[in-house]
């Protein structure tokens, strides 16, 4: 991702338009007790309020859902087990150094949340996956890896260009990834991504997977304790009474100051306005003065995942282990053990059937009943029939969400060079983040946390 980082910067040599708009604002000090908009409460907003808090920087974060941390989001099933699963943001990964501070800092307590994967593949059940994958093509793809990793930045700058151009899926075929094989990178790596690799940018996947130290397991690593949603509490703790909750905005008017209009007829009136939501969201605003052409396109190209999360609760854990995890070639796709360390005190546990892309779409638009059958089905292979056990069922489809109509972002062929430089610009008073801005944790809490901080530290 470091490639990613220095072409950003490349860019703005390069380019004497955003170079210029970046350093104006750059330059602008915010005079003494003046005021920042922040609009939405996730964790890039959180993260930016909290960096203005600690500089004396007076506020306003306003939110238009009913409560705060955006696309994390932790549920609790009730009962006396009080079993908690994420609904949004499930993973912290061993790189995610911001977040991992923050958590040291707020005393919240990271349990390990890695899993053994298995999988049900051609009607089949693997106890293992890898005694599906074959020896040369795991040979191939790690030197793949590796050979990549070993490129100078000029080498990599060159062949970054090049991978944009492509889609993961075709990357991986030209490399020699084919049979079985193919159908496994398919459907792991499409998990990871929310779409099928055949949408996403071959740079974006291999900036992924050659990010990781050797201690994490792709950043699928750690889960806060008591649900990821508690740092999004501990956050708004210290400001809790800056925070306007239920508040959409529906314009921005800037001139000397920066105007904000929204619903519930509230105005809040600033001198500078730091913009976290994502794009779908930031095109429904009516900006005054208009956004720049360049930057509505790049908007309106940018998808978002489709992702399906139908966490099932079952009287039985009949899964056995505490790390099961299981990629299958069935409906409903990757199922993981969506309670993992909350088990000691109960015999019910929750599994999450995870899905993506169309196989999202379809099973979000179904009844409960047809999803208990679709995940008696597609278990079957491993473990006959379990709807007997199905105790209660929660249903998140994120492709719909009235914000952001998808997970994350999720950049594809020819994106990243494009449209990354003109959506990452100010415009006048106003400064955009959010995970989708992130050239090195994108589709991350880590990258939300990180472009707030970065936004807040402008100004
Ligand atoms: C299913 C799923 C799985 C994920 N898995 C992981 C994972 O394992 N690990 C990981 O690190 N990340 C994961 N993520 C990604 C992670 O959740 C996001 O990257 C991160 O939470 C985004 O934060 P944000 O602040 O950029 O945006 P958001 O959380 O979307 O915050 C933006 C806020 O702005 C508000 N808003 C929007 N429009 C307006 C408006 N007009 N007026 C007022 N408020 C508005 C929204 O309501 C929202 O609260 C996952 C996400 C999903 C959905």
């Amino acid at each position: 991702m470091n490639s990613r980082r220095q072409f950003i910067k490349n860019a703005a040599l390069a380019g004497g338009g955003l170079l210029l708009a970046s350093s104006v604002f750059a330059n602008i000090v915010l005079p003494n007790r003046k005021k920042v908009i922040i609009i939405g409460a996730g964790f890039a907003g959180l993260m930016a309020a909290y960096e203005l808090d600690k500089r004396g920087i007076d506020f306003e974060i306003l939110e238009a859902r009913d409560r705060i941390g955006g696309r994390v989001y932790s549920h609790s099933f009730g009962g006396p087990d009080n079993l908690i699963v994420e609904l949004g943001a499930e993973w912290v990964g061993e790189d995610h150094h911001l977040l991992r501070q923050l958590c040291a800092e707020f005393n919240l307590h990271l349990d390990n949340n890695q899993f053994d994967t298995r999988a049900i593949y051609k009607g089949q059940f693997y106890d293992d996956l890898k005694k599906i994958e074959s020896h040369e093509w795991m040979v191939t793809y790690e030197k793949l890896l590796a050979d990549y990793k070993s490129l100078t930045p000029e080498q990599k700058d060159i062949l970054d260009h090049k991978l944009d151009k492509t889609d993961w899926w075709r990357f991986l075929v030209d490399h020699g990834c084919s049979g079985t094989d193919l159908d496994l990178r398919d459907l792991i790596d499409s998990t990871d991504f929310g779409e099928s690799i055949r949408e996403v940018s071959a740079l974006a996947a291999m900036g992924e997977y050659t990010s990781n130290s050797p201690a994490s397991r792709n950043q699928m690593d750690y889960k806060i304790t008591g649900g990821n949603s508690r740092l999004a509490d501990a956050l708004m703790a210290r400001f809790e009474h800056k925070i306007r909750k239920n508040t959409q905005v529906i314009k921005v008017v800037q001139r000397n100051k920066v105007k904000v209009y929204c619903t519930g007829n509230y105005i809040a009136e600033g001198d500078r306005l730091i913009c976290t939501a994502p794009t779908f969201a930031v095109s429904r605003i009516a900006w005054d003065p208009i956004l720049p052409e360049s930057m509505l396109s790049a908007m309106q190209a940018l998808e978002y995942a489709r992702i399906n999360k139908n966490a099932v609760l079952f009287r039985k854990r009949f899964w056995g282990d505490d790390a099961f995890d299981m990629i299958t070639d069935m409906p409903g796709h990757y199922f993981y053990h969506g309670t993992k360390n909350q088990t000691q005190n109960t015999k019910r546990g929750v599994l999450i059937s995870y899905t993506i892309g169309d196989k999202a779409a379809v099973i979000a638009n179904q009844s409960d009943a047809w999803r208990a059958d679709m995940m008696d089905q597609s278990l079957y292979p491993a473990f006959g029939s379990v709807s007997q056990y199905i105790d209660g069922q929660e249903l998140q489809y994120w492709g719909n969400d009235n914000f952001s109509k998808g997970a994350y972002a999720v950049y594809g062929k020819g994106q990243w060079f494009d449209i990354f430089p003109r959506l990452n610009k100010p415009h006048l008073h106003t400064l955009f983040a959010g995970e989708h801005l992130s050239d090195s944790w994108g589709g991350f809490m880590e990258g939300a946390l990180e472009t707030g901080k970065a936004a807040a530290e402008k100004i």
